[in-house]
């Protein structure tokens, strides 16, 4: 090592807030959290409802588009700012982080990547206030995982396309049951091999809302719809970057979406510790607290050891995440498929640990532990994520270090 200042330096260094920056960043979610996110979120979980209201005041603290640059309203900050953003909301209430990610990451992050300097200056500063709610639109009913399969076409008519086809599972796709979501990235066909990416709004003619999909298993204060494309008009103006160019934004953008993700698996993580070291220490049982049992410290300890371990691999991976390029595939689908599991697994043991009252709605690890669930499917399946990896260690063994 160097002298001591630069020993200093190193050894201070905190991976979950590397400058002031996100150590404010850290405060004032928080704060958030604590006094706007928590209480309405076993509310909104129960009636299925996206907390619009709170979606704004996301937009005001500058959550909402925390990557990108404070000229078109952003925070300019990076992807640990993002990793922090989706930690932090998935303590409390992962449904609302998931149409926050939706709409920040494979929304205006993807835009800002992809789209031109007008295109911005019209777009962003309205989506970064929470003004316009927008999403991603790339899964059809047929094709999921296999994406590059999709169906959807963009026909040329006149100096614009025509839009045609059907997207599923569309988080912010519907604001509601009656209102569709306002600005969309939808990855459509221009040719036999070729993807591009269109921007679609709210109220050009045959864009209308499909099938909503109520009744789901978790993340219900986020709404998921079909999102219908019956011949709509879309001018040049509004097409995202060069023809053919979509499959590059769509894998792009899949590394900061899986990152995030993975970030959610961790805040439910770090919730659900909480609670059962909590509920361990004030219940007892054969005349001690839980905690003194040795089957109930293997759970706290092993999720503890666990999340540690995933939160080191996401803030690690986010640090050095380059926004906007692609190649570090590997990790961005490996903190996903270790910190997924992790996060249902620690919902589960938190779950265990409460007994009866973890079964029960009244306590948050019920909530948390249907939530969790989605992170193993949602923008790329464990499998996927097996299939990615596999391939990328395979073409680049030095990867493994
Ligand atoms: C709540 C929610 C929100 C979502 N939000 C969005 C959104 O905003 N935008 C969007 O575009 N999509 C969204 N999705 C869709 C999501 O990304 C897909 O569900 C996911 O990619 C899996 O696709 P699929 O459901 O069609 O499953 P399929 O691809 O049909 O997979 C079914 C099963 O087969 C396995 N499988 C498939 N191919 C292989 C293979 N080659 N080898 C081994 N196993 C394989 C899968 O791993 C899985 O286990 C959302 C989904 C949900 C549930």
């Amino acid at each position: 090592m160097g002298d001591a200042t630069e020993d200093r330096v190193w050894r201070d260094f905190d991976l979950l807030a590397p400058t002031p920056e996100h150590a404010l960043l850290a405060d004032t979610l928080r704060e958030f959290v604590e006094r706007e996110v928590e209480p309405q979120a076993a509310d909104h979980d129960r009636r299925e409802a996206f907390n619009q209201a709170l979606f704004r005041q996301a937009g005001e603290l500058g959550l909402l588009g925390v990557t990108i640059p404070e000229a078109y309203g952003g925070s300019g900050l990076d992807a640990v700012a993002a990793v922090q953003v989706m930690e932090a909301l998935s303590t409390s209430d992962p449904g609302f982080g998931l149409a926050v990610l939706a709409h920040s990451i494979l929304f205006a992050q993807n835009f800002y990547v992809n789209a031109s300097e007008e295109q911005h200056r019209r777009v962003l500063p309205k989506a970064c206030s929470g003004e316009w709610i927008g999403g991603m639109c790339m899964t059809e009913p047929e094709v999921g995982t296999d994406v590059l399969a999709l169906r959807t076409r963009a026909e040329r008519k006149g100096d614009g396309y025509e839009l045609t086809g059907t997207k599923t599972f569309i988080t912010n796709g519907g604001v509601d049951a009656e209102t569709l979501g306002d600005v969309f990235i939808v990855y459509a066909r221009t040719g036999e091999r070729e993807i591009s990416s269109f921007l679609v709004e709210k109220g050009m003619p045959g864009f209308q809302l499909g099938q909503k999909w109520t009744d789901k298993l978790g993340m219900r204060s986020s709404f998921t719809a079909e999102l219908v494309f019956d011949a709509v008009p879309v001018s040049p103006a509004n097409r995202i970057g060069a023809e053919g160019e979509g499959t590059t934004h769509m894998m792009r953008n899949l590394e900061i979406e899986r990152l995030v993700l993975a970030a959610q698996a961790t805040g439910i993580a770090k919730r659900c510790l909480q609670v059962m070291i909590d509920y361990a220490g004030e219940r007892r049982a054969f005349g001690k607290p839980l905690r003194e049992h040795g089957q109930i410290q293997r759970y706290i300890a092993e999720t503890y050891a666990e999340y540690r371990a995933a939160r080191t691999y996401v803030y690690d991976t986010a640090r050095r995440l380059d926004l906007g390029r692609t190649g570090q595939r590997v990790d961005a689908d490996g903190t996903k498929l270790f910190a997924s599991q992790v996060g249902k697994r620690a919902a589960d043991a938190a779950i265990q640990v409460l007994g009866g009252n973890g079964y029960m709605g009244e306590y948050v690890v019920q909530r948390l532990w249907r939530d969790a669930k989605l992170l193993e499917i949602g923008g790329g399946t464990l499998e996927a994520h097996h299939k990615n990896m596999t391939k990328d260690l395979a073409r680049d063994p030095s990867l493994v270090g």
